[in-house]
């Protein structure tokens, strides 16, 4: 289960939450409710997919 830090430009709280797919664009604050968040990329979040839609196309012939 993904689990993403953001930080709140509002009051700059930073605040785990877990996200699951569809719910990314609805993230509020837990201190002043505010949803202008931003995500950061923290070493707990382990899936790596979210860094690009190409991730399929891994290369090949490193044997
Ligand atoms: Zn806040």
């Amino acid at each position: 289960m993904p689990i993403f830090e953001y930080k709140c430009n509002q009051c700059e709280k930073d605040f785990e939450r877990l996200v699951f797919s569809g719910e990314e664009k609805n993230i509020t604050c837990p201190g002043c409710k505010s949803q202008d968040v931003i995500k950061k990329m923290s070493a707990s979040s382990f899936m790596g997919s979210s860094i690009g839609k190409c991730a399929t196309s891994s290369p090949k012939g490193f044997s």
